[in-house]
């Protein structure tokens, strides 16, 4: 299933933001367009994008609120709210991306910016980590899913203007967008954790454990040889343990000892069998980087 990217336009219709000292152009416009750009490539990249907008209205906590839940319900695995800087100093310019940081936000932050500063070659000034009440900050922190925010240029600075003016340059940057959330997601746990072989490995086995308890003798022989020495590492140990009760029982019962031999040795092999593939599943997800 593709990873779901929110792309949140920064700002509103009526509070439009900063403005670029060439075209006169607001952040709410012009980020508009790169949104556009980006929902047009994101299927050929394999990621399923939906763009979403702030609307003005109940203050900004509210503003933030509604729009980052509306990205929860689509059921995002990140989001990325896009900006652009301004300063009253014109030599003031370069690249930035704001993280939540947590080490997911961090993760695609990293990615983004890494590709911003591909994409437009000015000064990068790094990756800031924003508290809640910082500029920024509530955008981070309303919706679940990992978020950043980018400021890839100072629409006041005559530089990152000229980096930025073209429709080829803006179309190097919403790629550089989609490319550095394909880079993240690529490291992104699972979005789904029922995905996960080691999940998927455990409830079987706790459905087996659970459905052997009731139907089969074999779960029931498996849970002696469990609590008499913990879980066996043979089947000659499997066997061993349950020897005392089957001597017991064979005063009462003849084939008490091989009948319980044969269910320990296939109680084992079946146990060792389903924690071989929960190991598996751990090495892949150890090799994935997941923790
Ligand atoms: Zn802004």
């Amino acid at each position: 299933m593709a990873m779901r990217l929110a792309v949140v336009i920064g700002h509103n219709s009526v509070a439009q933001g900063a403005v670029r000292g060439d075209s006169g152009e607001s952040e709410y416009v012009f980020n508009g367009r790169l949104a556009d750009l980006m929902a047009d490539r994101a299927p050929a990249m394999g990621i399923d994008l939906r763009v979403f907008r702030r609307v003005a209205g109940g203050g900004y906590r509210r503003e933030i609120e509604r729009v980052y839940d509306q990205v929860d319900q689509w059921g995002a695995d990140a989001s990325i709210e896009l900006h652009f800087n301004g300063s009253s100093n014109p030599d003031a310019s370069g690249t930035e991306t704001l993280s939540s940081g947590t080490a997911l936000s961090l993760r695609l932050a990293a990615a983004v910016q890494d590709e911003m500063v591909i994409a437009l070659g000015l000064r990068n000034r790094g990756i800031r980590t924003v508290a809640a009440d910082d500029r920024g900050g509530r955008s981070l922190i309303a919706g679940r899913a990992p978020a950043i925010l980018v400021e890839p240029f100072f629409g006041s600075s005559a530089r990152d203007q000229s980096a930025t003016a073209t429709a080829a340059q803006q179309l190097q940057l919403a790629k550089a967008y989609l490319r550095g959330a394909t880079r993240a997601f690529e490291a992104f746990p699972r979005a789904d954790l029922a995905e996960s072989r080691t999940i998927q490995a455990v409830v079987k086995q706790r459905t087996a454990a659970r459905t052997g308890a009731r139907t089969s003798v074999a779960t029931v022989a498996t849970a002696m040889v469990s609590a008499l020495v913990g879980v066996p590492e043979t089947p000659e140990q499997a066997i061993a343990a349950v020897q005392p009760l089957a001597v017991t029982l064979q005063t009462y019962l003849p084939y008490a000892v091989p009948v319980l031999a044969l269910l320990a040795v296939v109680c084992f092999a079946i146990s060792r069998a389903q924690a071989d593939r929960i190991e598996a599943a751990r090495l892949d997800d150890h090799d994935r980087e997941i923790r």
